[in-house]
């Protein structure tokens, strides 16, 4: 058994895929080709928002997003501490200065009573400035994007919704990536919607961030490619990767029905034995990770592997206990529900094509755990 098993997939649009990438063969526009504008487009339809803008990567996505607000040393931007690395590494990247905020104790997503609290202390002690807040979608469910935003909105904020594991899910209706200024999403291979290789895309309704995003996406170009009016990046998406994203997307709607299955077998096995996975009423997952609690842990991961069923911890080391960001000055017990949570989390199977049979064989072993 795999963790994340897309070989099914792979088979379902082979064709399709080896069809897509000849015709880059043929065009010859490796980069920023017609098919990366063909994939922002119907990207941009499906999140509901005016503008998409696909480059490098998640992590170069979140990092054009903060180049846009122009944040930089002496700016302050909140974030979760229960994420992955990236969120708060382009923060530091950019010489700003991460703060964390504590996550909800059943969402595992930033906490927005907590984070008012946290930014009216800011203002109140620091000599920095706050600008900005990376709420983060983890696993696949959106943060509570009415409360972040008018806390924003209070405080003249900027929210840059960190989509990386979402894009597919919704909140109140809504499609993840559209949940504030800038949505962000990763199209790295295991994630809800993957290419082979590294990818990503921004996503806005605001044309002038979009204008901005464009140039800093290719050196900061200003009428052309030789006319430079800010320091950019090459973070520019490669056309054979959206030529394979265009083929995974026409299965994107049904696979995102599977992973409801899947987690909905998942749940009826497990919920009697572990914690499992609180999706708010008004939101839908996309699932990118099934992550379930217990205090024993650590002897259903080794149980587990010792069936062959692997396992995965997101993530065993919260962001404020991190050595790359120990200057920070936060210590053991700043975050109590983090810590917690990292102590008893783990993440089994997930992908839209996993047989309920092996996942019987899952809830097997850990209902043993009761
Ligand atoms: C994967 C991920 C990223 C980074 O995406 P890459 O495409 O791997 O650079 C950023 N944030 C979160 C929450 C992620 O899960």
């Amino acid at each position: 058994m795999n963790f994340i098993d897309l070989t099914e997939q792979q088979e379902m649009i082979r064709e399709e895929i080896y069809r897509n990438i000849s015709k880059v063969l043929d065009h010859g526009k490796y980069i920023n080709g017609p098919e990366v504008v063909e994939l922002e487009t119907k990207l941009a339809k499906y999140v509901d928002v005016s503008y998409a803008v696909g480059c490098s990567s998640g992590t170069d996505a979140l990092l054009m997003a903060l180049m846009a607000y122009n944040t930089g040393p002496g700016d302050i931007v909140f974030t979760t501490p229960f994420t992955f690395f990236a969120t708060a590494e382009v923060i530091q990247l950019l010489g700003a200065t991460v703060v964390f905020v504590d996550i909800e104790p059943d969402t595992y997503n930033i906490d927005a009573l907590k984070l008012e609290e946290v930014v009216i202390k800011t203002i109140n002690e620091s000599s920095l400035t706050p600008r900005g807040i990376i709420p983060v979608d983890l696993f696949g469910q959106a943060a509570d994007y009415d409360e972040i935003n008018s806390v924003a909105k209070r405080h003249d904020l900027f929210v840059v919704e960190d989509g990386a594991q979402s894009f597919g899910a919704t909140y109140k209706g809504r499609k993840c990536c559209s949940l504030s200024d800038i949505g962000i999403t990763s199209f790295f291979p295991a994630k809800p919607l993957g290419c082979y290789g590294d990818g990503g895309m921004l996503f806005s309704n605001d044309k002038e961030l979009y204008e901005k995003l464009i140039s800093i996406r290719v050196h900061g170009q200003g009428k052309d490619k030789y006319h430079n009016i800010r320091t950019g990046l090459n973070g520019r998406l490669d056309a054979i990767q959206a030529a394979i994203l265009l083929a995974k997307y026409e299965i994107f709607d049904d696979e995102m029905i599977l992973r409801q299955e899947v987690a909905g077998r998942y749940y009826e096995g497990l919920c009697d034995f572990v914690v499992a996975p609180l999706v708010r009423d008004y939101n839908i997952s996309s699932w990118a990770q099934y992550s379930i609690l217990h205090p024993e842990r650590d002897e259903i991961i080794s149980k587990l592997t010792e069936k062959g069923i692997p396992t995965s911890i997101y993530y065993p080391i919260p962001l404020h206990l991190q050595d790359a960001l120990n200057h920070l000055g936060y210590k053991r017990g700043d975050f109590p529900v983090t810590e917690e949570i990292s102590k008893k989390i783990f993440s089994i199977p997930m992908y839209p094509y996993l047989k309920a049979e092996d996942q019987e064989k899952i809830i097997e072993v850990i209902s043993e755990f009761r």
